[in-house]
């Protein structure tokens, strides 16, 4: 008889809790699927409920759920987000070792778990069981790499008047470095995360990334002396990339309902390249002064706009406004399916806040990019966009912190007239066109999932 082949190797994927975190490791999940390794996916029992069951398509892995200690509020429900991230630590270790003991006994082998680079608690759960834990990074190599100088003091906070240097990546002026660096707040739970994420990191087997070595080749190449890193992005859906994925054609995880009828009908009559589109991903509220700068700046440029506002935003904005602009060029929307669009041939710039996931959708998609940046990592992405990758402008604020409509308009105009856009939609194509490679047979990416697999199925 013959010997039975022994069951795929079985890894757990725990991303945090949001929209820019949970997208990058569902689709690490559908590549590792792809090449036979079975993946369940964890989030909490909140957001199972309150929006992946309304995506009954949502995707081809398995999904569990654990609590945070808010299964009826999620991070919303918390009083503060020190109190949020106390509770999911309390709340998720002993609920994700009651899951995996769970698994466990029903027979299953786990023969890794792959968590959020900001869940370090998660990597204490797996060693406990003996299980191999392997960070996943959602920000830029860059960003991580200064946030890493700062948990080894080898920056000092505050940094004062000096430029922020680290291997393999040009000086940073203070404000470009992240928000958590150029405003130093020892208090901030959000810093101590983010500074925090290397506390045991030595102890996990592997490093993720989601970025691709092109695109940040130096930093990615001083990285490998000090962990076994693996850089597996971008991790858009397949059929943006490489189309090896048949079925991979969204993220198939929103927070938001998306009006993608609308949308598409709407861009759909709109020239080649003449489109603003303009959003500033899942969490960002700006105040009634910076939506009327914005809105006014759309009108004042002329040009075909889809801006995605949400109720609550719009509401900021004073009366007839915005009856104004849409009676012009523009469509309003709460929330899009943001690949389509920025893969949208009328697509002529993204005017963005920089998230990293944004960020990369919109270079691995090839689309040009007005960077307004506000907070945590999106300072540092915007020097990238503009300075290193070429893909860009920054729009400055003024000395309160407001982008004037004026400055908006104009580096709108830059991008959609002048010779400035041409080269930026010129490199932007460049690193669409490298994306694409490294994702597919062979490519970069490709080739450091594969090792992953081989380590995994082979127990080295
Ligand atoms: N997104 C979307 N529709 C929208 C706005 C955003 O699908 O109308 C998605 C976008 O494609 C990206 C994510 O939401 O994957 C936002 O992540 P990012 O890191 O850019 O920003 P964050 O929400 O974390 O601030």
């Amino acid at each position: 008889m013959a010997n039975k082949s022994p069951p795929p190797p079985h890894v757990l994927l725990f991303p945090y809790p949001s929209q820019g975190h949970i997208n990058p490791l569902i689709q690490f999940g559908k590549r590792l699927l792809s090449k036979g390794v079975k993946t369940t996916l964890i989030t909490t029992t909140y957001l199972l409920n309150s929006t992946l069951s309304h995506n009954p398509n949502i995707t081809s892995i398995e999904i569990k759920s654990i609590s945070d200690g808010f299964d009826f509020g999620g991070y919303d429900g918390a009083d503060s987000a020190e109190s949020y991230l106390k509770t999911f630590k309390e709340v998720g270790s002993k609920s994700l070792a009651d899951l995996i003991k769970k698994l466990q006994g029903e027979g299953n082998t786990i023969e890794a778990i792959i968590y959020d680079s900001m869940i370090t608690w998660a990597l204490d759960v797996a060693m406990g069981f003996g299980i191999n834990g392997g960070s996943f990074f959602t920000q830029s190599c860059v960003v991580n790499s200064i946030y890493y100088h700062v948990h080894k003091r080898l920056i000092s906070l505050p940094v004062g008047a000096n430029n922020v240097s680290v291997p393999g990546f040009p000086e940073l002026e203070l404000w470009e470095t992240p928000s958590f660096v150029q405003n130093y707040d020892p208090g901030n739970v959000w810093s101590e995360i983010v500074f925090g994420q290397f506390d045991n990191i030595e102890e996990a087997r592997w490093v993720f990334t989601n970025s691709f070595y092109q695109l940040e080749e130096e930093v990615i190449e001083w990285m490998r002396k000090i962990w076994k890193l693996k850089v597996i992005g971008p991790t858009l859906p397949s059929m943006y990339l490489d189309k090896r994925l048949k079925d991979d054609k969204g993220y198939g995880f929103n927070l938001f309902k998306a009006k993608h009828k609308e949308c598409m009908s709407w861009l759909n009559d709109k020239p080649k390249e003449s489109v603003v589109y303009i959003s500033f991903g899942s969490m960002l509220k700006f105040g009634p002064e910076q939506i009327k700068e914005i809105a006014w700046a759309l009108n004042d440029s002329n040009v075909n706009f889809l801006w995605v506002l949400r109720a609550k935003e719009e509401g900021k904005l004073p009366n007839n406004l915005l009856d104004v602009i849409k009676s012009g060029k523009g469509l309003v929307v709460e929330w899009c399916r943001q690949l389509d669009v920025l893969a949208h041939l009328s697509l002529g710039c993204f005017v963005t806040h920089c998230g990293f996931s944004s960020t990369l959708e919109a270079v691995s998609l090839g689309v040009p990019i007005v960077g307004m940046p506000q907070v945590s990592d999106q300072t540092t992405n915007a020097k990238c966009l503009e300075e290193v990758w070429g893909v860009g402008v920054r729009v400055k604020a003024d000395e309160n912190g407001i982008v004037r409509r004026g400055s908006l308009a104009s580096c709108i105009k830059m991008i959609m007239e002048d010779e400035s856009g041409v080269v930026a939609r010129k490199n932007a194509v460049k690193w669409r066109d490298l994306a694409k490679l490294t994702v597919d047979e062979g490519g970069k990416s490709d080739k450091d999932i594969d090792e992953f697999v081989y380590e995994l199925s082979h127990k080295c």
